[in-house]
Order: structure tokens, then sequence, then C-alpha cells
């Protein structure tokens, strides 16, 4: 098979630089199947509009030069690495759905109708979704899912999480992810059991909450933890990330595994058979 021509949308952001990165790095060409890319897009007016894409990353001249027409681009390639704001995401959606593309979107802060017009899109294109696309959240996921399931309501639920100082969403898309995967683990709905703040005189915590907590500094790439909290012991579940190429390494993947399996809404969890 040859190899899968990927867009990079959002090419000059934080993880789109990654992306250019990751999908370069798995050498892709006529002879190893891997990922190429085979398209850089920004946003209408941004400095990065004719740079050459491998350039803006920081691995050399590619040829690729990123463009402001997802249009055009979404034509000529097998799927779409998407990292960028809500709004776009639920956009490139039905543009993929259009052309029957993969999509593999990560971001994140998405209300609950981005999340449903993604869904329709996914009747046409092939779409993985995640809040995070790292191994080993997707790991932690499926732990506290079981460790919730294990455990009663004596055991109260804090979910905790620190990112950098540019983030514009919180609690972030993992966070709820982690209480998701707790509420489901419990048999109770997240929406209504979630505490997302706290401040001034809130009352004694209720039995069965899920909470969150929020930290924002400096340039921490990404900590979750979740608390299990009982009289006389307590058990945190932890991730640490230290570097973003998880993140793009895990949505590069995603993005091979979907090419070629039709139309659908999936997750991360499928991707990595967890
Ligand atoms: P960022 O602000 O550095 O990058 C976003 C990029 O999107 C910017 O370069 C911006 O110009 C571009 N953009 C905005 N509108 C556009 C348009 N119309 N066309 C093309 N490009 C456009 O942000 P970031 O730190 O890279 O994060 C992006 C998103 O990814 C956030 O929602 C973040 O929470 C999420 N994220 C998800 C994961 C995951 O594993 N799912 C990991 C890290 C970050």
């Amino acid at each position: 098979m040859s190899a899968m021509k990927l867009a990079v949308m959002g090419a000059a952001g934080r993880m789109g630089r990654e992306l250019i990165r990751a999908v370069h790095a798995t050498g892709g060409d006529a002879v190893v199947a891997g990922a190429v890319v085979a398209g850089a897009i920004e946003r209408p007016g941004s400095n990065a509009i004719g740079q050459d894409a491998g350039e803006l990353a920081g691995i050399g001249r590619i040829g690729v030069p990123v463009t402001a027409d997802p249009l055009d681009i979404i034509a000529k390639v097998d799927g779409i690495l998407d990292f960028t704001v809500p709004e776009v995401s639920v956009e490139i959606a039905g543009l993929a759905a259009n052309a029957r593309i993969v999509h593999v979107v990560g971001t994140t802060g998405l209300t609950a109708e981005n999340d449903a017009a993604i869904k329709a899109a996914g009747r046409h294109a092939t779409i993985i979704k995640a809040g995070n696309m790292s191994l080993g959240v997707n790991l932690l996921v499926a732990v506290t899912r079981k460790v919730a399931q294990a455990l009663d309501a004596d055991f109260d639920i804090e979910v905790l999480e620190m990112h950098h100082k540019h983030k514009v969403d919180a609690p972030s898309g993992t966070a709820l992810m982690l209480g998701e995967a707790a509420a489901e683990g419990r048999a109770v709905s997240l929406a209504e059991t979630s505490v997302r703040s706290r401040d001034g005189h809130t009352g004694a915590r209720k039995r069965g909450d899920i909470g969150f907590a929020t930290l924002r500094g400096g340039n921490v790439v990404g900590e979750h933890s979740v608390i299990f909290a009982a009289e006389g012991e307590r058990i945190v579940l932890s991730h640490i990330a230290t570097d973003r190429g998880i993140f793009a390494r895990g949505a590069v993947k995603a993005a091979l595994w979907g090419r070629g399996k039709g139309p659908g809404l999936f997750t991360m969890a499928d991707v990595l058979g967890i």
C-alpha cells in the first residue's frame, strides 16, 4: 500500500508543528507504507501561509507550502489531522464527510452541539476523536473505569489537572474523559454528579459527586490525577506528559488505523484495542 497522504490543520500551532514532525517521522514513501505530509493549512491571515511546512516544524524543507484553503487540500489527501478550535473542527468534519476521508480530531472544548455535528459527519467520514491521543492516558482512562467500578461512593472521586498557561478551555478534555470513565464505572451520569468549581461557602461535599480542579501555569504539557479518597486511605492514579510528541504520534497512529475502515465515529480506545 502506498503511503497515506495526510494534511495538518492548524499547522503553525503547538500541536500542528508536532503533527508535521510525527507524520514525517513515519518515513512513508511508495515502498514503506507510512504517511506523508501532503498538505498544511493555517487560518487566513496567519504569518505561516506560504512557508514550507517542514521548515515551520523545524525539520527542513519538505516541499509542502502552508495554505489557507482546506477545500483544495482535502480533495487531495487520505486524511486530515486537526488540533485546532471547535468551530474549525466541526467545519472540517463536514468537508471530510463530503470527501469520505479520515478525520482525526484532537481539538478539545467541544460543546454538545459540536459533538453532535461531528457525530453526524461520521456517517460518511472515518472520524477518530479523543480529548487525549496518548497511549498512557487512554490506559489511565480504562484503569479509572475499573477502579470506579470496584469502589463504592465511600470513595470520593476528584480529577485534578494542570496545563500550560496558554490553554483556553477548562477542565481539559482529558480530565473530562477521566470523569466520564469514573462515572461510567459507577454507573452514574457525569452531568448529574460533576462539580466543576468550588468557591466561597460551598457546603460539605455531596456523597457521589465527581469533582474537578484545574491548575494553569508555565509550560506544563499535561498532568492528570484521579483521586479516590476515603476515610483512612486514598488511591491516586496519575499520568504526566512531558512531551507533546505522544499526542502527535497517537494521532498519526489513529489516522493509519482509520485508513480503509469505512465511515464511523471512533475513539483512541478503538485504535489501541483497549
Ligand atoms: P494552538 O493555539 O497552538 O494551535 C491551534 C492552531 O490552529 C493555531 O495555529 C491556529 O492559528 C490554528 N487555526 C485556528 N483557526 C484555524 C483555521 N480556520 N484554519 C486553520 N488553522 C486554524 O493550540 P494547541 O496547543 O496546538 O492545541 C490545539 C487544540 O488541541 C486544543 O483544543 C488543545 O486542547 C488540543 N490538544 C489535544 C490533545 C489530544 O491529545 N487530543 C493534545 C494537546 C492539545
